[in-house]
């Protein structure tokens, strides 16, 4: 059945302003379970306007936002790189056509057989943040080029990623002079300013604190060649963000007013090359009341914490819905996934607001999806299908 916004349940496509072709597919389609439609073009697209404003830095996709094969090839076809994780993401990347010098290994927790792995392919390019990753990098890539991740401090991103990665700039000294001392080229710095910074003028404490390190680095005679600026470009979720290759622009501008000529600048955006290119189509399971007078409906979905939506966690990331009422009254609800796990509720201390029309089968879909949902999805918690994914 084509779905149209006269037949009951149906959707609209969402976005008058440009051109969506997921959500296009989404709504001229039925779904018999929770599906990401993610479109290439709007990646290319994506791609063009960051590559635009980033100017000189080359662009490594973070491949965990969307491992997607098609996705991933697109890239490849863009001249992108790839900023790998594992031995997996390296194994895709390159069966999708990537060159293994356009692939960097930038987790600094590795296994070491996945560095002689990747030693073993061609990738020259490591991460790292202690003296004992360092070690396994000596040992099973000589000679390998290594960039030192720091921790970076007031983070002002949705979803933080500083705590985990990343030594202290008192720790930064000894770890260049140990990596020279081990054989290796200490060749540059990274960092990542957490994911979702929102505005391009976030970055600036983040790279005030950089900068010094980079300078002083440089003074005792390390010739760093690479200043990584990771991730944290934003998507839409509600709030309003500036254009891609306008915050792209204002970032490299931030950096060369504090850094001056880098040599070889990179970044390594995820969720803002994929977010946007992708929604999911998704089902209303029940509508309840948990009493007559509960000023709260409770809206359940087919799809929830377990099947892609991790990054509702601490209702960190907040994802529009389009439902078939829109324009209709709406009332407050707390919304939640299918399984049987408590933890399985995405948004109740902000409710979200839905229309009063709302019932069991209706197609919901869950815009922006496009990063870290189908990377996140389970196989199969509980017995829900996992998310499925479409390219287009
Ligand atoms: C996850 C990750 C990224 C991507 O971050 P976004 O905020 O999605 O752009 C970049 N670099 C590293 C090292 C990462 O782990």
């Amino acid at each position: 059945m084509t779905m149209n916004a006269t037949v009951p349940g149906a959707l609209r496509a969402a976005s008058p302003v440009y051109a969506d072709p997921a959500a296009a597919y989404i709504a001229a389609n039925e779904f018999d379970r929770p599906t990401l439609v993610v479109s290439r073009d709007r990646i290319a697209a994506q791609y063009d306007a960051l590559h635009a404003g980033l100017g000189r830095a080359h662009i490594h996709y973070a491949v965990k936002a969307n491992p997607a094969a098609q996705v991933i090839r697109t890239l490849v076809a863009k001249g992108s790189g790839f900023d790998c994780a594992s031995r997996g993401e390296i194994e895709l990347c390159l069966s999708q056509g990537a060159k293994p010098d356009h692939i960097s290994f930038g987790n600094t927790i590795k296994r070491a057989s996945d560095v002689a792995y990747a030693h073993s392919v061609g990738v020259t390019l490591f991460a790292a943040d202690s003296e004992a990753e360092l070690d396994k990098i000596a040992a099973h890539a000589p000679g390998a080029r290594v960039y030192i991740r720091l921790i970076v401090e007031n983070s002002m991103a949705d979803w933080p990623l500083s705590r985990k990665f990343g030594c202290a700039a008192s720790a930064l000294p000894d770890l260049l002079d140990y990596a020279k001392a081990l054989g290796l080229t200490p060749y540059g710095l990274s960092f990542h300013v957490g994911s979702q910074t929102r505005k391009s003028e976030f970055w600036n404490p983040v790279l005030d604190q950089v900068a010094p390190l980079w300078h002083a680095a440089r003074a005792a005679g390390h010739d760093l060649q690479l200043l990584n600026l990771g991730g944290g470009f934003p998507a839409f979720y509600g709030e309003s963000i500036e254009a891609p290759r306008l915050y792209a622009a204002r970032v490299i501008e931030a950096v060369e007013a504090r850094f001056g000529f880098v040599p070889h600048l990179m970044a390594e955006p995820g969720r803002g090359l994929v977010a946007e290119a992708g929604h999911i189509a998704s089902e209303v399971m029940l509508v309840s009341r948990k009493s007559a007078d509960d000023v709260h409906r409770w809206v359940y979905l087919d799809v929830g914490r377990f099947s892609g939506l991790a990054e509702t966690e601490g209702e960190a990331i907040r994802y529009q819905l389009v439902t078939p009422h829109d324009g209709g009254e709406v009332g407050p609800c707390v919304l939640a996934g299918p399984s049987c796990d408590s933890a399985d509720i995405l948004y109740e201390n902000r409710p979200v607001l839905l229309p009063i029309a709302l019932r069991d089968g209706d197609k919901v879909m869950i815009r922006n999806c496009g990063a870290y949902t189908s990377s996140y999805s389970s196989v199969g918690f509980n017995g829900f299908p996992p998310l499925d994914v479409i390219v287009l």
